[in-house]
């Protein structure tokens, strides 16, 4: 069974204050058993294209393991920010896009929102949306009327909600079968809910923050899962949406 982090930071965030670095996120991955990791700016990162730049770098001095999502503010200038989404993919292979309500600000309706699912038709790759805490931005049904004018664009529920939602985010996922969810610092008994309500296919693993990453997968070793089901939640989910070469 491969584990996979769907949703892993690197760098600083001015906007919560945090900092996690190359050997930080190696170290506990290694820890932990977690053969891949999807790694991302913070949505704070005093300078997200650096930032970029070293998630790259990393991905090439552990092959296989880092897959980049690249996240930039969308309110910063449409052509500079369209020409850094097609830079990741193109030239660094990043494999998604984040949109991130709270931290940038961006509502999944709004047109700088409508740039991001657009980027994500153009490059063939999943969005993944900050969901819960932060409403009403961050409200997971935000994200329906998206599903259903991109059903070619798969979306990625991070945070399933954040625990206060977490109803809304697994209904609204239940509705669209391109909608997924990561359960970062959701309640275990709502991931129990959500793998029976939309299907272990839907379902993925992601831990947020290093200090996280024992906690998410102590959640899943307490659920009553079969073999198939566990390997599909940890893993399989996230490398098959964001079509990992593991
Ligand atoms: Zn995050």
């Amino acid at each position: 069974m491969k584990i996979v982090d769907a949703h892993y930071h690197l760098g600083d965030c001015r906007v919560f204050s945090l900092n996690a670095t190359e050997d930080e996120i190696v170290a506990t991955m290694d820890r932990n058993g977690v053969q891949a990791a999807l790694v991302q700016p913070f949505p704070g990162a005093s300078d997200p294209r650096a930032v970029h730049d070293r998630i790259a770098a990393l991905g090439q001095k552990h092959p296989g393991r880092i897959f980049g999502i690249i996240s930039l503010n969308p309110h910063t200038g449409r052509e500079a920010w369209n020409r850094e989404v097609d830079r990741c993919v193109q030239d660094l292979g990043f494999v998604g896009i984040k949109l991130h309500t709270i931290g940038h600000a961006c509502n999944p309706l709004s047109e700088d929102g409508g740039m991001i699912f657009e980027a994500a038709r153009r490059h063939k790759i999943p969005v993944m949306v900050h969901t819960g805490m932060g409403i009403p931005l961050a409200a997971p049904s935000l994200v329906g009327p998206r599903a259903e004018q991109y059903p070619d664009v798969p979306i990625v529920l991070a945070h399933m909600g954040f625990v206060i939602t977490a109803g809304e985010a697994v209904l609204t996922a239940k509705r669209y079968p391109n909608l997924y969810l990561e359960t970062s610092w959701s309640m275990v008994g709502d991931i129990a809910w959500a793998i029976a309500t939309v299907g272990a296919d839907h379902v993925m693993f992601g831990s947020d923050t290093t200090d996280n990453v024992a906690v998410e997968l102590a959640k899943y070793r307490s659920l009553d899962l079969d073999d198939e089901k566990r390997a599909q939640v940890l893993g399989g989910t996230a490398a098959q949406v964001f079509k990992l070469p593991l």
